[in-house]
C-alpha cells in the first residue's frame, strides 16, 4: 500500500461535486479530461494498458478515482502473467473494475470470463477494495459469484436485470447505477423506480454514443434531474444522497 494517502481518498473537500460511478476515461483525450475536472469520476479500466493509464490519470487529475482489471470482453486476450499485474496495480487502485461476466457478447470465453473475474474477486477480497461490475444478461449469476467473496462493496453498473433483483442487490448493501442513457432507455426508468434512494448511483460509461445519445460524464447533470423527477424529490438532495453513497461505495466512509 502507498504510504501517504492521495487525495482520491478523501471525499471530504470535495462534497458539493457530482460523481460519476463508472467511465472509461482512459479512453478520453487529455484535453477532455480536463473538461471534466469538476466531477468526481470512478475511472474503469478494460486490461492491462488501459489499467496502467488510468492509474496515471489518477496521478495527474485529482478528481479521478482509479480502477483496474480486465473487461470481460478482453479475457481472451490476456493471460495469467496478465492477471498478475492488475494484481500488483490494485494494491495502489481504489477498487477493482471493469470485472464480471457476459452472457450475450463473447460468450465462447465465458469460462474464462468466470475464472477472470473469480480471480479478480479474490484480489478484492485480499485487498479489501470495492468492485465495479458488468454482468450483461447475467445478473443472477453475477451477484451469485459476488456473494462467494467478502468484498467490501459492489456496483452493478448500468443495472437493466430484472427488477426483483434489485431489493436484494441492496440487502447485501450493493449499490445498483443508473446510465444518463435513462433519458432514452424506457426499461431503464423502472430500474430508477425500483432501487432505494440509498442503493443509487449515477454514471456515463464514458465515452459512448447510445442511440445516438454521447455519453460523457457532462451527462451527469441532465440524468440527476431525470431520476430526481422519478424519484419524486429535488435534484439538490438527490445530489447530495448519490455524493454520500459514491463515497460509502467506494471509499468505505462510515
Ligand atoms: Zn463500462
Amino acid at each position: 500500500m502507498m504510504s501517504e494517502l492521495p487525495f482520491y481518498r478523501s471525499c471530504s473537500a470535495v462534497r458539493d461535486m457530482l460523481t460519476d460511478a463508472h467511465c472509461h476515461l482512459h479512453e478520453f483525450s487529455d484535453d477532455e479530461i480536463g473538461k471534466f475536472g469538476d466531477i468526481l469520476i470512478a475511472a474503469v479500466s478494460d486490461d492491462v494498458e488501459s489499467s496502467r493509464r488510468t492509474m496515471s490519470l489518477a496521478e495527474d487529475n485529482r478528481n479521478v478515482f482509479p480502477f483496474v482489471g480486465i473487461h470481460p470482453w478482453n479475457v481472451q486476450e490476456v493471460d495469467v502473467e496478465g492477471l498478475r499485474k492488475i494484481e500488483r496495480m490494485a494494491a495502489d487502485a481504489i477498487g477493482l473494475g471493469e470485472i464480471g461476466i457476459d452472457r450475450r457478447y463473447h460468450r465462447e470465453a465465458w469460462e474464462k470470463q468466470v475464472a477472470f473475474f473469480e480471480a479478480q474477486l479474490e484480489v478484492a477480497r485480499e485487498y479489501g477494495k470495492p468492485v465495479n461490475l458488468h454482468c450483461l444478461d447475467s445478473w443472477r449469476s453475477c451477484l451469485d459469484i459476488v456473494l462467494k467473496y467478502d468484498v467490501p462493496s459492489a456496483v452493478f453498473h448500468w443495472y437493466n436485470g430484472p427488477i426483483e433483483l434489485i431489493e436484494e442487490i441492496g440487502s447485501y448493501g450493493y449499490y445498483v447505477s443508473i446510465n444518463a442513457a435513462i433519458k432514452i432507455q424506457e426499461k431503464h426508468k423502472e430500474v430508477a423506480k425500483a432501487v432505494r434512494l440509498r442503493r443509487l448511483l449515477l454514471e456515463s460509461d464514458g465515452p459512448y454514443d447510445y442511440r445516438g445519445l454521447r455519453l460523457t460524464p457532462k451527462v451527469i447533470p441532465e440524468a440527476m434531474g431525470i431520476v430526481a423527477g422519478i424519484k419524486g424529490i429535488r435534484g439538490q438532495d438527490l445530489e447530495m444522497i448519490v455524493h454520500e453513497n459514491f463515497a460509502h461505495a467506494f471509499l468505505s466512509l462510515k
